[in-house]
């Protein structure tokens, strides 16, 4: 039986390099290899972190890329196969080729256990791999565990299973209650996320415990460890956490995140980029691209050698038309207009609140 592997992709995000900060101090025991998948067309900020990373973790980060024998960079590799198609929210194959493509053929066939870093106050799952010998974990949240994992657990048919699982538990004066909510049958007026919650209620760690015991039934990769210290991980960590401990343990918050002053008709604000990813990133908005356009001049131009033959970044807007001076200030005036009316409505101090309106679509290898 191969051995379960346990592993952590470096997006570089702040939310994976979080992630990995935090599960060498809290599970220093589990021998976790980390990753990233490089497609040749990060941030310089980008690469600093995962060279921050290496040196606070004390170990290599494994850089993967989806054309290991090409003489040119991943990203430029698969866009000549493509014929100079540039990839789009609609027609991604980028995370594909340099994200998803590498990272299963890392894997193989190995049962492996794979950390995610959404965190506590997101709402949203994060596709990785529907391989069934990866499993996802979820440290950051109340509920570690992946959407299909619950599913299964809290099934109607499985009702008889899930209550043997906490049958081996010891449920400190909550059995009632507890057999009360794992008998009641998901249904219109009973749904599945208000049974989670009932039950993560009474007691993640027992909830967890009997997650494990689930498990140990299925096939997940999981089944195969006699033991999981997350069963115990009762955190749930927020975005003022991930600043926390990126600045706690001197790793440091990626440097494009950093807030930047520009002025525009007499009004001040200030502009940063949302996210990690290629410079050149089809997700992000166009005051980012501004951003780009004024701090990185050089990966601007870089981006704009890409759109050739009809083909944009950003649909119906030809980067030498966005960065026209009427145009930049129009999206100036639009962001300040857009941020003033949100910072009203959220009360948030993060930009990236503002910023990062998408910060939920996208791919999880991308971004977390
Ligand atoms: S960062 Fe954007 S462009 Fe780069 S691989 Fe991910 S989705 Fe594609």
């Amino acid at each position: 039986m191969s051995k379960v592997r346990h592993v952590l992709g470096i997006s570089g995000g702040k939310d994976s390099a979080a992630l990995a900060i935090y599960m060498k101090q809290n599970y220093p025991h589990l021998d976790i290899e980390y990753y990233t998948s490089d497609t040749g067309k990060e941030l310089d900020e980008t690469y600093q972190l995962i060279d921050n990373l290496e040196i606070f973790l004390g170990k290599k980060i494994l850089r993967l890329t989806g054309a290991d024998n090409s003489p040119e960079l991943p990203f430029d590799h698969f866009i000549k196969m493509y014929n100079g198609y540039l990839p789009s929210s609609n027609a991604r194959w980028c995370t594909k080729k340099l994200k998803l493509d590498p990272f299963e053929k890392f894997v193989g066939n190995d049962p492996v256990i794979s950390y995610v870093g959404i965190r506590g106050d997101e709402d949203r799952e994060g596709y990785i791999s529907k391989k069934s010998n990866i499993q996802s974990i979820f440290p950051f949240r109340r509920n570690i565990w992946s959407e299909d994992v619950i599913n299964k657990f809290l099934a109607n048919a499985n009702i008889t299973i899930a209550q043997n699982c906490f049958n081996t538990l010891s449920l400190n004066g909550k059995t009632e209650r507890i057999n009360e909510i794992v008998n009641t049958k998901i249904s219109t007026t009973f749904n599945q996320q208000q049974k989670l919650n009932q039950l993560l209620d009474l007691g993640v760690r027992v909830f967890n415990k009997a997650v494990f015991e689930f498990i140990k039934t299925t096939k997940y990769p999981l089944s195969k460890e006699d033991s999981f210290a997350l069963v115990d991980n009762e955190d749930v960590l927020v975005r003022d956490d991930i600043f926390r401990i990126l600045e706690d343990s001197g790793v440091g918050v990626p440097a494009y995140y950093k807030e930047v002053e520009f002025e525009i008709n007499g009004k001040k604000s200030t502009y940063a980029r949302s996210r990690s990813g290629c410079f050149f990133c089809f997700y992000q908005q166009k005051i980012e691209w501004v951003w780009l356009y004024e701090q990185h001049k050089d990966l601007f131009l870089k981006a704009m050698e890409y759109e050739r033959d009809g083909y944009t970044w950003i649909e119906d807007e030809p980067l030498s038309e966005l960065i026209k001076p009427e145009r930049i200030e129009r999206i100036k005036e639009e962001y300040i207009k857009r941020s003033q009316s949100k910072k009203n409505k959220i009360q948030s101090p993060y930009l990236l609140d503002i910023l990062s309106e998408a910060e939920e679509e996208g791919c999880a290898s991308c971004f977390i």
